[in-house]
């Protein structure tokens, strides 16, 4: 095994303080802050570039974090968000934003308390916070592959990684995994830090895809193409019992549902699914009108004379997409002359359309991974692990995951944070 050579400092005689794997939001706040106690750090990213997906995050724009109160934020963690007090405590919304700021990026706050670069580019913030990181002499070794994280007889560590298809080998005082979870593999994230965990002892909570679209039975009969439906109601049931509801924007694509309300009720769907329930979506098409204002709707666009077909109805009340589709949940025929029952038909079929979710998207397509390192076997005052003395944990790793709106970063911005403080005192 060999030892890292730097171009930018030398490699060590001692064992470095900390060595952090995975340079994400993570791990770089965290060396950065330890790097700025004095802690001699090595941030090993597998990838040729920390951040990635930071980078992509909020569509290329960087959803860093949300200005709501501590306990509003809190509802929207899961499973166990009284876990994150003492890393919100030492770090939270306005000291990152403050911490962003320092680093070069002004910040703006948009519609629903989310925060992002005032540029609309997340790439800004990760090459602030990089730079931020690196002035604080914590430097990053990328195309550094983790491969094991071993605990030797002087109760240190070593670390081994790939870098440049040779093999090396670091020892350290303390390691942090902060290599992210398992969704948008491409970005690096592909799941390894679960492994390592387990490797030293650590119970790894299942993991699945959440912020995910969900599969509906039929759809791949239609061509929806991400047809947008704003202001619709969606509840969930399983096994008859409803669950979760929300209000808002859906998007219907050739395999289901997406869309801001569907993700963020498709963490209870996705375990519904596979705790093998039942689960139905009932879909509200027009929440704003009774079914009596709909029936009186109905009527005056039948005194219109170019209306007479259940197709030419349906033309008035939704998009062209969607007549056949919803011809065929409401069982009238679109070429028909609209008869009596039809219209109830329709009314009722606006009011509560039915679809039986059959699956979920991989986790190449979720926006974060929920399941992880189980939060029982980690303080959460320290982020050190209960189970071996120096090692600590950090990120989307953990059990721990959020609503869209800014959430996930700030979870991944302050266990880092959180962690990187404890290991340098
Ligand atoms: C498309 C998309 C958009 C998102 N948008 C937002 C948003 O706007 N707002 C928000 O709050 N959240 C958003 N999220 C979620 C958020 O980006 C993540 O929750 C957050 O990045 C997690 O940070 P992390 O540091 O724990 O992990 P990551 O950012 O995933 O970083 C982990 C790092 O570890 C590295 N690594 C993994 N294994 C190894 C190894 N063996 N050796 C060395 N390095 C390794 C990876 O390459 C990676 O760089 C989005 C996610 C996605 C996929």
């Amino acid at each position: 095994m060999n030892s890292v050579h730097f171009t930018t400092f030398a490699p060590l005689m001692k064992p470095f303080d900390l060595i952090i794997v995975g340079a994400g939001a993570a791990g770089v706040v965290a060396a950065g802050r330890a790097a700025s106690l004095g802690a001699e750090v090595l941030l090993l990213e597998k990838m040729e570039k920390p951040l990635r997906k930071l980078r992509i995050s909020g569509k290329g724009r960087g959803n860093i974090t949300n200005t709501k109160p501590l306990e509003e934020f809190l509802q929207k963690v899961y499973p166990k968000a009284d876990f994150l007090r003492p890393a919100f405590a030492q770090l939270f919304n306005k000291e990152l934003i403050a911490l962003v700021n320092k680093a070069g990026v002004p910040t703006t706050v948009e519609r629903g308390e989310r925060v992002f670069p005032t540029s609309q580019k997340a790439w800004d913030v990760a090459e602030g916070l990089q730079k931020w990181a690196r002035k604080n002499d914590a430097e990053t070794l990328c195309s550094a592959k983790v491969t094991a994280v071993n605990r030797t007889e002087d109760r240190l560590f070593e670390v081994e990684f790939e870098h440049n298809g040779s093999e090396y080998a670091e020892k350290s005082r303390a390691v942090l995994i902060a290599t992210g979870g398992a969704s948008y593999p491409a970005t690096g994230s592909t799941g390894d830090g679960y492994a390592l965990a387990k490797k030293l002892g650590h119970t790894i909570v299942p993991i699945r895809p959440s912020l995910v679209p969900i599969e509906v039975e039929g759809f791949d009969r239609y061509r929806f193409s991400d047809l947008t439906m704003r202001n619709v109601r969606l509840s969930v049931h399983a096994n008859g019992e409803k669950i979760d509801e929300e209000f808002g924007e859906l998007m219907l694509t050739d395999f289901g549902v997406s869309g801001a309300i569907t993700l963020r009720m498709s963490r209870n769907i996705v375990d519904a699914l596979r705790e093998k329930k039942k689960v139905e979506l009932l879909l509200d098409w027009k929440p704003a009108l009774s079914e009596i204002q709909l029936r009186n709707r109905l009527e005056r666009e039948l005194q219109n004379t170019e209306v007479q077909t259940a197709g030419e109805l349906l033309r008035k009340l939704m998009p062209s997409p969607l007549i056949s589709f919803f011809a065929e949940k409401a069982g009238v025929q679109v070429r028909a002359k609209v008869a009596e029952s039809d219209k109830e038909k329709i009314v009722k079929t606006l009011k509560c359309c039915r679809l039986v979710a059959c699956g979920y998207r991989p986790f190449t397509e979720a926006i974060v991974t929920a399941g992880g390192v189980s939060l029982s076997e980690v303080d959460e005052n320290t982020l050190q692990s209960k189970l071996v003395p120096n090692l600590y944990f950090a990120g989307e790793l953990l059990d721990l995951d959020a609503d869209t709106g800014g959430y996930n970063l700030q979870i991944a911005f302050s266990t880092g944070w959180l962690a990187g403080g404890q290991v340098a005192r």
